[in-house]
């Protein structure tokens, strides 16, 4: 007799990457791979390749509430990724949703620029976002480069500074931060602090793995969070166990796109 189950459903509202590194596919990727299932609303089309990020094109926002509203209409989601959010108008539908459905577990990926220096964020749009989705998200998971954007700060990531810039995003409406140390100048270990309002904080910290395969780890931890939120998992343990997967696949990352890029500049490596 069959046995039955339920899956868990994750939500990635992000852009779509060609490249399939970052943004929904990627986050689709990580949500199947760690058991859940992935519904996807797409924020912007990118047009990029193993070289960087060369056009974006924001979703139209009537149509881009229609797939989020019609999805939502029919589907419960037990947790929700926010990635790439192109700009306020979108992020004003987001908002919206998130009220009208009661959404949960919410993680928010503070994607602004891509590294490859292309906008995936209108600037004018930073304090919509701040002011409608700091304050209704679980957490957010900005890099070194986004806190000093967000707070406007020259912030280098050491242990010493994370109280100051949690308070600084605490302040500006967050909940809980996860302050992903990636863009430090630790060359042995990548160590993320996670801080809630109550100024708790937990460390998480693996070796740093010298690869190219950089392109879409914001992406791959912040899907990965909102899986083993889905999954009922707390909020530090699901962090704890997002980095693990993180780190597994930084580990393990198949070189198979490398062979296949034909560009003599390729900068990043998808990771998943
Ligand atoms: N494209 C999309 C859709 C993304 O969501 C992101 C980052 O989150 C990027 C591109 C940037 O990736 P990278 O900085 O690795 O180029």
């Amino acid at each position: 007799m069959a046995q039955s189950s339920v899956t868990p459903t994750v939500l990635s509202i992000a852009g779509f990457d060609p490249y399939s590194g970052a943004g929904i596919l990627a986050d689709s990727k990580v949500i199947h791979a760690l058991s859940g299932y992935a519904l996807c609303v797409t924020t912007a089309l990118t047009a990029q390749n193993s070289t960087g990020v060369y056009d974006v094109l924001p979703t139209p926002v009537e149509h881009f509430k229609a797939q989020l509203f019609t999805l939502l209409d029919d589907m419960q989601v037990d947790a929700v990724k926010i990635g790439m959010l192109a700009n306020a108008e979108i992020v004003m539908v987001i908002a919206e949703a998130i009220e009208k459905y009661a959404l949960k577990n919410i993680v928010l990926d503070t994607v602004l620029v891509s590294s490859s220096g292309k906008s995936l964020f209108e600037e004018e749009a930073l304090s919509v976002m701040i002011e409608k989705l700091f304050p209704v998200v679980d957490v957010i998971t900005p890099n070194i480069p986004e806190v000093n954007r967000l707070l406007d700060t020259k912030f280098t990531g050491t242990k010493e500074e994370i109280e100051t810039m949690a308070k600084g995003l605490f302040d500006l409406g967050a909940k809980r931060v996860l302050i992903k140390g990636g863009h430090s100048a630790d060359t042995l270990n990548a160590t993320d602090y996670f801080v809630d309002n109550d100024f708790h904080k937990e460390t998480f910290s693996t070796a740093r793995i010298l690869t190219t395969h950089t392109h879409g780890t914001g992406c791959v931890l912040s899907s990965g969070i909102a899986a083993y939120l889905a999954k009922g998992e707390s909020i530090n343990r699901s962090i704890y166990l997002a980095k693990e997967f993180l780190y597994q696949r930084l580990c393990t990352a198949s070189d198979i796109v490398f062979k296949y890029c034909t560009s003599n500049t390729v900068r990043k490596e998808p990771l998943i």
